[in-house]
């Protein structure tokens, strides 16, 4: 880059500006408020956690984890890497060059190994691993430095050997989060919540990042507000208060046409063999399949339901529901939240089509659109998934649900819907700026910051030159901030022990004491003129 080029917000990734800004607070604040009332506590969580827990809960087959996420590229996890895919194949026949390169990569391994078990970021526990790809290095380069093919055999056990060794060596492998919900889980076992009396009730909000297509509406970095309940229960209930608090912050922030749909996708007693029965329903129109769905017959036939694709769209329309397989409890469980929704006067779309491609979902899942967002209409997703704790490593007892609201989409909507217009709605002030202190002279100068600090204490907001201007100057920047008073401080002023208050937008003034302007000022805030 040339010391003139100009730095940039990476691809997918944006500021978020004010006023735009003040809506986002807006929303926040508002979350807050909702969720306290429904006992909700805040989470903070990190934004690193180890690769591992996202393959665990996740899964490495879904794109999430396998295409989506960021890493943390450590040297040593970089040349682990190579080594492994070296040793995947052993054996390719390659040519001396190729052999060479293997030796010398790990020979690179040992190096910053050697470095970091000093420093102690690698672990004691792999002082022995190190130590015989140290042997292992030391036999490949004396023994069969070249590609002498009566030794390949060899080199072939001693690329097996070396795969095996590194394999063992735990290194460091972070990711940046793609969701909060393996957090979540992952810091109710760790702190042992359990033991906490009747449901935790957590939230979050805060950065996800995804190296997806950005478009509009999906981002790189984007934003979510969440909240889980984790406990022994999983009564229908929990889910429709889920439900009624997600709609009852939709509702305090005036969005409009908000549409909940939801489904039940069953659990590990029906779903296993309503799955088998989509796949084979879907294995006799599979050359009418693109090529997503295809693999996913395989792969994750619940998936195919996803599909937006037009031309699938009359054949999926025939394939089996899966609320015509649920089994008793599942069937129980979804009649009565539907039940208990309407009792919370809660109106929803049934979906059978709305499904979850995660192992551990289960039972309720629901998703929330909103108009003015396209094709990534998805304002919020969530689903009840009992099994997540004990796949992490929790009580099996324990259950859980919750919901992901896409911040970025929400603010979006809100805006589409002309709701971002009035940078106001903060504590219920109008913002923007009450008062301009325009000063002349240094003693003036020494009043004005104590009579800023004082407005400030009594909540105005107030901008003070940091300079001495002009009159006509100050005055002018007094208008074009959009002040609604400018406060004079000058000689005249200060030798009668008043302050010149002129009103910007008809230009009127008058002289009042202190006690005088704050009274003034505060009428007219409480007027919202
Ligand atoms: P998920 O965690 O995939 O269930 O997503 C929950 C919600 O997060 C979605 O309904 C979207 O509103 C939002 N979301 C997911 N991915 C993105 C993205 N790349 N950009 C913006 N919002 C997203």
């Amino acid at each position: 880059m040339s010391d003139k080029a100009k730095f940039q917000a990476i691809k997918g990734v944006r500021d978020i500006l004010p006023p735009e800004s003040a809506l986002w607070n807006r929303v926040e604040q508002t979350a807050r408020e909702v969720f306290a009332t429904f006992g909700f506590v805040e989470i903070r969580l990190p934004i690193l956690e180890q690769r591992e827990l996202f393959d665990r809960s996740i899964g490495g087959e879904t794109d999430i984890v396998s295409k989506e996420m960021y890493g943390i590229a450590s040297p040593l996890l970089v040349i682990k890497g190579m080594l492994l895919g070296e040793s995947k194949f052993p054996g390719l026949k390659r040519d001396s060059s190729e052999y060479l390169r293997f030796l010398m990569s790990l020979s690179a391994f040992l190096v910053v190994a050697r470095d970091a078990l000093q420093s102690k970021e690698l672990g004691a526990q792999n002082e022995r691993s190190i130590h015989e790809l140290d042997h292992a290095f030391q036999a490949g380069l004396t023994h069969f430095p070249n590609a002498d093919p009566s030794r390949e055999s060899e080199r072939q056990q001693l690329r097996k050997d070396v795969g095996e060794l590194v394999s063992r060596i735990e290194v460091e492998d972070l990711s940046l989060r793609p969701e909060a919900t393996a957090s979540v889980v992952r810091a109710y076992i760790e702190h042992g919540m359990q033991m906490l009396p009747g449901n935790v009730k957590l939230y979050y909000m805060g950065p996800m990042f995804r190296r997806e297509r950005p478009q509009k509406g999906r981002y790189r970095q984007f934003y979510q507000i969440g909240a889980e309940v984790l406990g022994s229960s999983d009564a229908p209930g929990i889910d429709a208060e889920v439900i009624e608090m997600l709609m009852m912050l939709f509702e305090r922030l005036n969005l409009k046409g908000a549409v909940l749909n939801i489904n039940s996708i069953g659990d590990k007693n029906c779903r296993p063999a309503y799955v088998e029965k989509l796949r084979a329903e879907l294995q006799k129109v599979r050359e009418h399949l693109g090529e997503d769905s295809k693999r996913r017959i395989e792969t994750n036939p619940l998936r195919v339901l996803d599909s937006k694709l037009e031309s699938e769209q009359g054949i999926i329309a025939n394939l089996p529901r899966i609320a015509d397989h649920l089994c008793r409890d599942c069937r129980a469980h979804y009649d009565e939240v539907k039940r208990q929704l309407g009792l919370r006067g809660i109106a929803y779309q049934e979906n059978w089509r709305l499904v979850r491609g995660l192992d551990y979902y289960m039972r309720t899942t629901f998703e929330i659109t909103a108009p003015g967002l396209g094709s990534q209409n998805a304002v919020c997703g969530g689903g009840r998934y009992d099994g997540l704790v004990e796949l992490l490593g929790g009580p099996a007892t324990t259950k859980g649900i919750g919901f992901a609201i896409g911040t970025d989409r929400l603010v979006l909507s809100l805006q589409e819907a002309g709701e971002g217009e009035t940078p106001g709605g903060l504590a219920g002030k109008a913002g923007g700026l009450d008062v301009y202190l325009a000063w002349f002279g240094a003693a003036a100068q020494s009043a004005a910051i104590g009579l800023a600090g004082r407005l400030r204490d009594a909540g105005f907001v107030v901008e003070l030159p940091a300079v001495e201007m002009k009159f006509g100057k100050s005055l002018g920047l007094a208008d074009r901030l959009k002040a609604r008073h400018a406060v004079i401080v000058g000689d005249d002023e200060l030798a009668a022990g008043v302050v010149t208050v002129k009103r910007l937008s008809d230009g009127t003034q008058q002289k009042l004491g202190e006690q005088e302007l704050f009274s003034y000022l505060r009428a007219v805030q409480s007027a919202g003129d």
